[in-house]
């Protein structure tokens, strides 16, 4: 290989799965060269689990499929072959150069090539373009090292060629920041500031993958980077809007925007409660109104922020059960209700119990995001509505007609007819129920049952 010379080798250990190890040592045994690369190499030396172990050679794929028995193709105009060993699958690719890029995204060819140096090239960010190789160590090109002990995101060459390229990786420099806690160095910020209108040609997908591991990293305050380098104006501008509305309010300290990042913050990291965050208030700017004596007012916001966080979860082609709860909880996320047994029933039944304890933990943090102005008192009442709710679960109170004693065919036993009017009074029962859980007996439910058909 002409690039031996050039490459340095640090000792450093990385501990590699055995299986990873056996790839390596059946492609070096038949002549070729082969590393683990790339964000498994990164993950090591930060101490962190790797996600997948990939493996680079120079062997070509069909090479790699005559090496090893279970093997199938990934992508193998790309020069990626699949291998089975046990139940792990390793993607083992060709060593390659990108050609030249089409829609700010896809290389139009990929040529094979027998220099690492080359294939460590191609790679982002120089965190991402480490390889290590049990026996020769670490082969760090493009000061990886360097850039991990000063927790710097940088490309690879020149960053404005490199986001021309591939416009994905202006999302990808944003998460690993947010899930590193790195900076953005200089160039590579100005780059994504310049060529931040090109992700319009990223397809809504992986645009909902960075935006997710940025959302449910330990920094997704970065969010804000993001807004500032106009990227939100592209991938989603209603968070701008919220970041440019103010509230000028006494419940409020921070604009909308800023008051949102707060609670991503707040809340655990976990899928649904992160966008939850990210959209309640998103409708803020929407149905903001100011009074005469200066004061903002948001009245229906939540409501109409159900909405928009359903257009924008569908725009990004989330999951429907993902939107199903989001769009709930932005929905209810500003209920008031009374901490009494009653408002409680209806109120789980109203919102479904999958969205608790999530709607206490989205509420805790709103009101942790707000002005100190009654602070304690809108805990407190969080507080009770918890407990009570809690009392409710261990008392076992009905609160969804599959808890009734009463079922649709004791209904159609009584005389009543199949159709709409089984549900109607089904639901007439659970109410009764709602109110007063005593209620859910057998033979007084039978009993309202013939009462009701007298009605
Ligand atoms: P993760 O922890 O999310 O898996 P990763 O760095 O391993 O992070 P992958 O998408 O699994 O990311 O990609 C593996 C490697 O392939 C990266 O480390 C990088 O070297 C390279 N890579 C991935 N996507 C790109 C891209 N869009 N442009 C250039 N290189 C990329
Ligand atoms: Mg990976």
């Amino acid at each position: 290989m002409n690039s031996l010379c050039t490459l340095i080798f640090i000792d450093m250990k990385i501990t590699i799965p055995e299986n990873a190890a056996k790839i390596i040592k059946v492609l070096e045994d038949a002549g070729h060269e082969a590393y683990v690369v790339g964000g498994c190499v990164r993950d090591s030396l930060l101490g962190r689990v790797p996600n997948d172990w990939d493996i680079t050679t120079s062997a070509e794929p069909m090479k790699v499929k005559a090496l090893f028995k279970r093997t199938f193709d990934t992508g193998i105009a790309h020069g990626t072959v699949s291998v089975l060993m046990g139940k792990e699958i390793y993607e083992v690719t060709t060593y390659r150069i990108d050609g030249e890029y089409e829609d700010s995204r896809h290389p139009k060819e990929v040529s094979f090539t027998g220099s690492l140096t080359e294939d460590l090239k191609r790679r982002d960010f120089t965190i991402n373009a480490m390889a290590y190789n049990p026996e020769k160590g670490l082969v760090d090109e493009f000061g990886g090292i360097d850039d991990l002990e000063n927790k710097v995101i940088r490309c690879v060459g020149n960053a404005t060629e490199r986001f021309s390229e591939d416009a994905l990786r202006i999302l990808r420099a944003l998460r690993f920041s947010a899930q590193l806690d790195y900076t953005i160095e200089k160039e590579t910020k100005e780059a994504i500031k310049d060529l931040a209108p090109t992700l319009k040609n990223i397809s809504a997908e992986r645009i909902r993958e960075e935006l997710e591991k940025l959302l449910i990293s330990n920094n997704p305050d970065r969010l804000r980077d993001a807004y500032e380098l106009g990227v939100t104006s592209v991938i989603l501008p209603e968070f701008d809007r919220a970041m440019e509305a103010a509230q000028n309010n006494i419940n409020h300290a921070y604009s909308v925007g800023e008051h949102t990042l707060r609670v991503i913050d707040g809340v655990s990291k976990n899928k649904v409660l992160r966008l939850a965050a990210l959209f309640h208030d998103i409708e803020k700017p929407g149905t903001k109104t100011t009074d005469e004596e200066g004061v903002d007012h948001f009245k229906g916001h939540a409501l109409l922020g159900a909405q928009t966080a359903r257009n924008v979860l569908r725009r990004l082609k989330y999951d429907r059960d993902t939107e199903k709860l989001v769009v709930k909880l932005v929905e209810h996320h500003d209920w008031e209700i009374k901490a009494h047994s009653k408002d409680i029933r209806k109120w789980v039944h109203d919102i479904g119990e999958e969205c608790f304890p999530a709607m206490f933990e989205l509420n805790n943090a709103d009101i942790l995001a707000q002005s100190e102005y009654r602070r304690n008192e809108k805990l407190a009442h969080l507080a009770r509505l918890e407990a009570a709710y809690h009392k409710m679960i261990e008392d076992g109170d009905c609160i969804s007609l599959k808890q009734l004693k009463v079922t649709g065919n004791d209904l159609m036993n009584a005389g009543i007819p199949a159709g709409p009017r089984i549900g109607e009074i089904l639901n007439g029962l659970l109410a009764e129920v709602l109110e007063d859980p005593a209620k859910n007996d057998r033979d007084y439910l039978l009993s309202r049952i013939n009462i009701e058909e007298k009605e």
